[in-house]
């Protein structure tokens, strides 16, 4: 039904300002809630129906949680805000001079959007530092369809290094690589550590899964260099307690089907993972401004781009210096920085004039490093241990988006927590091996 304020209409002169908000990630769902009372027509547009708790992407990596359970429908989440409309579809052009967006909607096609106030929040994706042949073998973890590859990936691992009778193949089934040890890549790899050892116990008869080697490759000189160096130097030491090894210094220079080659030497691994770079999301190509190094747009102080004083970049796809130095690609400056897009242009709709440039308020930094221990700094404060993992489950469960969530991740974690099971331990497509051909002579017993 076509109703006078249809998303797609277009509008006449007398009708409220239209502020078209592109994705439903942190910075873009803080945009709209910032924008509830304005007295306009806000369109939130993403590309998938929903909004993904993506800290937690992980443990959906690693079969700890389900995908429902870390991600919620982007419609219910602003269920109630009257003045918001939700649109599943594609930006896939933006013409600022124009006012206008191409989305291209399921089933639909393309059709073009006006708009009075545009904020981008769309995010960022792995970058393979034009490797990008890499992807093929090394999946990075972004979404939840990245999450369920990996844990794919993962738990086929171990079903073929169980049916294997070669030696070989069943040592590199039982070799996990990861590129990169940010907080993705430690928190993964802890999470692997406790799985082997663990979860998995038992469970196999021709294989020992606590035999698994995991290795964690870094560029830089230490694990989480977003950290203070001593909690750096805590967390690798934990790593190392729980089975993972850490090398430092080594640059990937290839990745295929059967493993990297890493610092001039070759390892044999069956399941890479990436969690390595990020590079701005392509849309910001298309808005012609001037971008960092990771392809990230500059914005003006107001968050606003040069010479646009209506078109906002907001989260992880803004590049923006406090006191010398970059804000962080972090939930919280995401979150920050739409609700203060929101507040703007709520105040210019009202005929207020901006009162004050954007400013990152630090409220701390945390990195789990598998079960029972996490790390946390926080100005001058540097915390690490058992504590610290419970003030981060804490911060975690409170985070998610709806009370569903937290009602089920905390009873996943609990149950977890106290036998040591992950509830979605689910191949999704059967394992591929090259080495396994079905044939027409398999016959199914009666
Ligand atoms: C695995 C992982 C773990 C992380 N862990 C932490 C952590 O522990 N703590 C922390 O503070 N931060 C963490 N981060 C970073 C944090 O998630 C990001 O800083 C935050 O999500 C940025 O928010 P955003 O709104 O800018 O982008 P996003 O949350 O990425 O949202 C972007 C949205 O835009 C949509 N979109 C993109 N392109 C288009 C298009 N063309 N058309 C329509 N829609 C589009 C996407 O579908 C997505 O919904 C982690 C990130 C990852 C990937």
């Amino acid at each position: 039904m076509l109703t006078k304020t249809h998303l797609f209409e277009n509008r006449g002169p007398d009708e409220r300002p239209r502020i078209v908000i592109i994705g439903a990630g942190f910075a873009g769902v803080a945009a709209a809630r910032a924008l509830r009372k304005c007295d306009a027509e806000v369109l939130l547009i993403d590309r998938r129906n929903h909004h993904i708790f993506q800290p937690l992407l992980y443990q959906v990596a690693t079969a700890v949680l389900a995908p429902s359970e870390i991600a919620a429908p982007i419609r219910q989440v602003e269920a109630k805000q009257a003045n918001l409309n939700v649109a599943l579809g594609e930006v896939v052009g933006v013409d600022l001079n124009r006012r206008t967006v191409e989305v291209v909607s399921p089933g639909i096609g393309v059709r073009e959007v006006r708009f009075d106030f545009l904020v981008v929040a769309t995010g960022m994706r792995p970058s393979y530092f034009g490797h990008d042949e890499f992807a093929a073998y090394a999946p990075g973890l972004k979404n939840l369809a990245d999450a369920e590859t990996i844990r794919t990936k993962i738990l086929s691992a171990f079903e073929m290094a169980e049916a294997t009778d070669d030696e070989n193949e069943r040592a590199r089934y039982m070799n996990f690589v990861l590129v990169g040890a940010g907080p993705t890549g430690v928190e993964l790899a802890a999470s692997l550590a406790d799985m082997v050892r663990v979860t998995l116990r038992r469970n196999f008869r021709q294989i020992d899964p606590a035999m698994s080697t995991i290795t964690l490759l870094e560029g830089g000189d230490r694990v989480l260099p977003s950290f203070a160096p001593s909690l750096s130097e805590r967390a690798a030491r934990h790593l190392a307690r729980i089975g993972v090894t850490v090398m430092t210094g080594v640059k990937v220079e290839n990745v295929d089907a059967h493993g990297v080659i890493a610092g001039g030497k070759r390892i044999e691994s069956a399941t890479v993972l990436w969690t390595a770079g990020v590079a701005a999301s392509p849309i910001i190509k298309l808005l012609d401004v001037k971008t960092d190094r990771a392809g990230r747009a500059l914005v003006e102080p107001f968050l606003n781009l040069h010479g646009w004083p209506y078109v906002f970049v907001t989260g992880d796809t803004a590049s923006i210096q406090q006191d010398g130095r970059p804000v962080p690609g972090v939930a919280q400056a995401a979150i920050q920085q739409g609700r203060y897009v929101g507040r703007l242009i709520a105040d210019q709709i009202r005929g207020r004039e901006p009162k004050r440039p954007f400013r990152y308020r630090d409220k701390g930094n945390m990195a789990v490093v598998g079960r029972n221990y996490a790390i946390l700094e926080a100005g001058h404060l540097r915390m690490s241990g058992f504590l610290t993992w419970l003030v981060w489950v804490f911060i975690h469960l409170m985070a998610l988006p709806q009370m569903q969530n937290r009602w089920r991740v905390q009873s996943q974690w609990l149950w977890s927590y106290l036998t040591g099971q992950r509830s979605s331990r689910l191949i999704s497509e059967a394992p591929q091996s090259p080495n396994v051909a079905v044939t027409a002579k398999q016959t199914i017993a009666p």
